[in-house]
């Protein structure tokens, strides 16, 4: 994922984004010039901003109230601040003469905490500072940011770092600047583009580099800095973002700055900044990171790190960069079928979303839970695949190389997203963008009936309000042959005649999931994060207080909200359920309720199964107590699965329930 910038901020900030700002003139980005000298050791740092106003320009400044600010002066005269919402603001209003802003302040920070989840990380903003890591998000307001009415400007900086020789430094821009002397290290980095501030990151890391030719023929240096506990997959690293790079370029154009660094992280991060990715120890050390996160990251470089989001109106980014990243990769290196397998992976986590859980692609901001991922990710993905099919790749590629090239360094929003569209393809997609990015929910076409007539055979397909503007891949089998007819459903309903005189036909409607469409009931094997995903999900714990305890951390790991508690004696319905237990409680539970026996063995077994009366059950059968505490750290990273085993912790075997698609029989006669 990409930084979630100000977004961070977004709850302290609500009351002052809305004070109107009467006095203040429009404000240019403006350069600020930083000085940091950071103490890993000691948890601090004490920083200095140099700011030059030019005659008639404003500026609005705001730096998280915890940092004390030991001085300020405007032209060497004292300046005071006042603190609103969780910031510290200083407002300069525009004088006829240029003036120069100067500003230090320290801060204190606890380290980084390595037991931390990933969804800690997600939302934890605070600097962290230590001797395994530091962390200075730009959108946590660690130095002055400037902003306007509407939110945070964009802005240059130049950013020098003084620290211990042991540690090296990383923030976005250019590194002009690395040098060691008397046990201290020097490092500046230049950002001469309109960013988005100022990431800080240190780490106790080894460097490694290499020099590749970007497609527009400059020298960029790809970096790794690594913990040195995984120093020695830097060249695997360095060669998977070569060739990512390389690859990304020739679809979009030259890649943005002159570097890009992976660094390490001591917590569970996999954050993207411009030019740069931070991703945890453990993360890096994963084999299919380099094929899965960093390119994923590269890519932001382009879609939220090079175009930049629009303050308001959604993020567009990580869906298309889930669609030209994860998407593209699994179909370049699986083919369609892995490509079919991701898709119904989406549709399947998005068909378990309750209707009050379907949010709009417009609201969202970024990934803080499971459901954001759903709809931001995988339902803003499918948008841009149904595009893709139904614009063609020539017009969808250049669409994006034109919005790539118009708005670089610039914020933008799904409503330019779609002015590139519809000036590549020539069409109005007003009715696209309206309910796919403004509305919330996904389509539900289905196959209303056949009639046959003298011509042939007539299918009617049909769909609820709101009515999506669908090409509808409709697979029709006669006589052992299938074609797919495109059908164009853009109404309520819609007709396409099939010559078929005398014999029957079979027929399936986007059986590849093309669509960001609810799954039918029973149309795919069920998987564990079918329930998981479910907020009505509700959980029966066979056991006694030992497993209850274990039961109550897995589920505050797993799921995204506390499950209200179903007795052990209602039969499953047509809600979802987890239901956690010890093998014998677990086989008893499924006996007494006439549901099929657990076929798998080992120290924890967790599965999905539908019940008769529809509802998805994921079921949690461990030997004791222990296992199952065990196993509370690895289990949530299965939801995909149809059932998982796990031993010491770790996943043993895991594995899909068989799936068929569903014909459609009609026949003439
Ligand atoms: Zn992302």
């Amino acid at each position: 994922m990409r930084l979630p910038g100000w977004r961070a901020l977004a709850g302290r900030l609500a009351v002052v984004l809305c004070a109107a700002q009467p006095g203040l003139p429009a404000l240019a980005a403006p350069q600020l010039d930083l000085t940091v000298k950071l103490e890993p050791a000691q948890g601090s740092l004490s920083a200095q901003a140099l700011i030059a106003l030019p005659a008639h320009e404003a500026i609005d400044l705001r730096i998280d109230a915890r940092h004390r600010i030991t001085s300020m002066q405007l032209d060497g005269g004292a300046l005071r601040a006042s603190t609103e919402g969780g910031l510290q603001r200083i407002r300069i209003a525009a004088a006829k003469q240029p003036r120069r802003l100067e500003l230090r302040w320290a801060i204190r920070a606890d380290a980084p905490d390595a037991a931390a989840s990933h969804r800690d990380t997600l939302t934890a903003f605070a600097p962290q500072i230590g001797e395994a890591g530091s962390f200075l998000p730009a959108g946590g307001a660690w130095y002055p940011l400037p902003f306007d009415g509407a939110g945070p400007l964009l802005h240059r900086y130049r950013l020098t770092v003084d620290l211990p020789a042991a540690q090296r430094a990383l923030a976005p821009g250019d590194r002009q600047l690395d040098t060691v002397r008397d046990g201290r290290r020097t490092v500046r980095f230049d950002m001469a583009q309109d960013s988005e501030g100022a990431d800080l990151m240190a780490g106790p890391w080894v460097e490694a580099e290499r020099s590749v030719r970007s497609i527009d023929g400059r020298t960029l240096t790809l970096a790794t800095l690594f913990h040195p506990d995984i120093a020695d997959q830097a060249e695997g690293y360095l060669d998977a973002a070569a060739s990512h790079l390389a690859r990304i370029e020739q679809t979009l154009g030259a890649y943005p700055y002159s570097r890009f660094s992976i660094a390490s992280s001591p917590t569970p991060t996999g954050f993207g900044m411009a030019g740069l990715t931070y991703l945890g120890v453990d993360v890096l050390r994963l084999p299919f990171i380099r094929h899965t996160s960093l390119p994923h990251e590269i890519l932001h470089n382009w879609w939220g790190n090079g175009v930049y989001l629009a303050l308001t109106g959604g993020n567009w980014s990580e869906g298309l960069t889930t669609f030209m990243a994860d998407y593209a990769l699994r179909e370049a290196s699986q083919g369609e079928d892995g490509a079919r397998a991701m898709r119904l992976d989406w549709l399947r986590g998005l068909s378990a979303l309750s209707p009050a859980a379907q949010g709009r692609l417009a609201d969202f901001g970024g990934r803080t839970h499971d459901a954001s991922q759903a709809i931001g990710y995988h339902k803003a993905a499918l948008v841009f695949l149904m595009l893709r099919d139904t614009l063609g790749a020539t017009a969808f590629d250049s669409a994006l190389r034109d919005f790539w090239q118009t708005h670089r360094h610039r914020r933008a929003g799904w409503p330019d997203l779609r002015a590139a569209f519809e000036h590549a393809s020539g069409r109005d997609l007003g009715r696209h963008f309206a309910l796919w990015v403004n509305g919330s929910g996904l389509a539900a076409p289905t196959i209303a009936g056949a009639v046959a007539g003298p011509d042939g055979l007539t299918v009617t397909l049909q769909q609820p309000a709101p009515h999506y503007p669908l090409a509808v891949p409709l697979h029709v089998r006669i006589s052992g042959e299938t074609r797919v007819e495109q059908v164009a459903l853009q109404g309520a309903q819609a007709r396409v005649s099939l010559p078929l005189t005398a014999g029957c036909a079979e027929l399936a409607l986007d059986p590849d999931f093309r669509l960001a469409r609810r799954l039918a009931p029973g149309e795919a094997p069920p998987v564990l994060r079918e329930a998981t995903l479910d907020d009505t999900l509700g959980l029966t714990v066979l056991g006694d207080e030992r497993l209850a305890t274990a039961a109550r951390t897995l589920t505050a790991q797993w799921l995204d909200r506390a499950p209200g508690a179903i007795d052990a004696a209602q039969p499953p319905g047509r809600a979802s359920r987890m239901v956690i237990g010890s093998f014998a409680a677990i086989d008893g539970w499924l006996a007494r309720h006439r549901l099929p026996a657990r076929d798998r063995d080992g120290e924890v077994v967790a599965w999905a199964m539908r019940a008769p009366a529809g509802g998805t059950l994921a079921l949690v059968a461990a030997r004791d107590a222990d296992a199952l505490t065990r196993a509370t750290r690895a289990l949530p990273h299965y939801g995909q699965q149809g059932w998982v085993t796990l031993a010491g912790g770790r996943a043993a075997a895991r594995g899909q329930w068989p799936a068929a698609t569903a014909w459609t029989k009609v026949c003439v006669r």
